[in-house]
């Protein structure tokens, strides 16, 4: 199995080294990206789990809110909000020894806690499974074919400590990131996700009752702007195998929308037969769009995140921002999309290398 475990200049520890670190720390950090999904905020409560039954003292500190739909996971309240509670935050943070940073290779991505943590003298491992991760941690367990980091951190368990028993808690966490990134294991690709489900369903944990708190609690609301944003929003660009869907600020507004509810949208703009690129824009803040992209096959929106959004991803699933109106960043879409037309044209859904 290619695990790519890179180290540091400054330090080379290996897992061995780490678990002895790990155990000689006296206040570990757990950090998911801003806006955390399911997979961020289920791989770090399934570490910090790990953690707290080996009596280690931890926290997770999450940069904005943990979304609604992750409030059954087991001990969730015990999150630490920076923006709600800085002060707490930043005692945690010039005490740590020791930070995880979960779900993101590029400090960035954690919001107002990168100063943080680049400040901090604390042995600095990163756990995930992005393109291009920088490579200043002092461990880093990276690797892109993985399902989601909460895969990861089963391996990485594993690894650390052969002789665990994964426990109920940190098998929902766990079994829950790998869930929402595979979107039901839709984009599952390969045997050891499958087989690490299974591991984590032998904790005991409801298959049922994670599967319903997770896709199965659209509010009447949210159903009612699937419907506007399918009905009136969404357009179809036949000629490039991509259809999307904008929001505008004032749209947002109208609709009350709040934090979550346009989350998988993305998802019905792709879902359309023959379609290769799904797009989402969404004005979250007036003159600030969020992008979602979504890909099937080989074409990578990653790639083109990167070049146009400022942002990133995975080869299917990319996301970045706009300093614009939702229909500036359209037009700006438009603009960049027929370049890609042969390549949309001549992609066989389905067959990836
Ligand atoms: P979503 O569309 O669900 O917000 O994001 C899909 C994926 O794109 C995420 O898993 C994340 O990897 C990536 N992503 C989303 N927004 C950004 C961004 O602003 N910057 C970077 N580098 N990646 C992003
Ligand atoms: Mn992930």
């Amino acid at each position: 199995m290619e695990v790519s475990l890179f180290m540091s200049d400054l330090k080379t520890l290996t897992i061995r080294d780490l678990g002895h670190s790990i155990l000689g720390s006296h206040q570990i950090v757990i950090i998911p990206h801003k806006n955390p999904d399911g997979d961020a905020i289920g791989s770090s409560l399934g570490l910090w789990h790990y953690l707290k039954e080996k009596k280690l003292n931890c926290s997770v500190i999450v940069n904005d809110s943990v979304p609604d739909f992750l409030y059954f996971l087991p001990e969730v309240d015990q999150i630490t909000t920076f923006e709600s509670d800085p002060e707490r935050s930043k005692g945690l943070m010039a005490r740590a020894d020791m930070i995880f940073c979960m779900d993101y290779g590029q400090l960035h991505r954690c919001g107002d806690l990168q100063g943080h943590i680049e400040s901090s003298n604390a042995t600095k491992v990163v756990i995930d499974h992005h393109p291009k991760p920088e490579t200043n941690f002092d461990f880093m367990y990276h690797q892109i074919a993985a399902s989601s980091t909460s895969e990861l951190v089963y391996m990485f368990l594993k690894e650390l400590d052969p002789g665990y028993i994964f426990s109920k808690n940190a098998g929902m966490c766990l079994y829950t990131g790998i869930l929402t990134d595979t979107g039901c294991f839709r984009h599952a690709f390969r045997p050891e996700t499958f087989m690490t489900a299974a591991e984590l369903l032998k904790t005991g944990i409801s298959y049922e009752f994670i599967v319903s708190n997770i896709f199965d609690t659209n509010t009447p609301e949210k159903m009612k702007l699937i419907g506007f944003a399918l009905d009136q929003k969404m357009k179809i660009l036949k000629e490039y195998r991509t259809a999307y869907i904008s929001i505008s600020f004032e749209e947002s507004e109208k609709l009350g929308l709040k934090k979550g509810d346009t989350e998988g949208l993305v998802n019905y703009a792709l879902s359309i037969q023959n379609m290769v690129v799904g797009a989402f824009f969404y004005e979250r803040e007036k003159g600030k769009t969020k992008i979602s992209l979504r890909s099937k096959g080989n074409f990578a929106v990653n790639e083109m995140s990167g070049k146009y959004f400022g942002g990133g991803g995975h080869k299917n699933a990319a996301g970045g921002e706009f300093a614009g109106t939702a229909e500036e960043s359209v037009a700006k879409f438009l603009d960049i999309i027929p370049q890609y037309k042969d390549e949309l044209a001549s992609l066989e859904i389905g067959k990836r290398d």
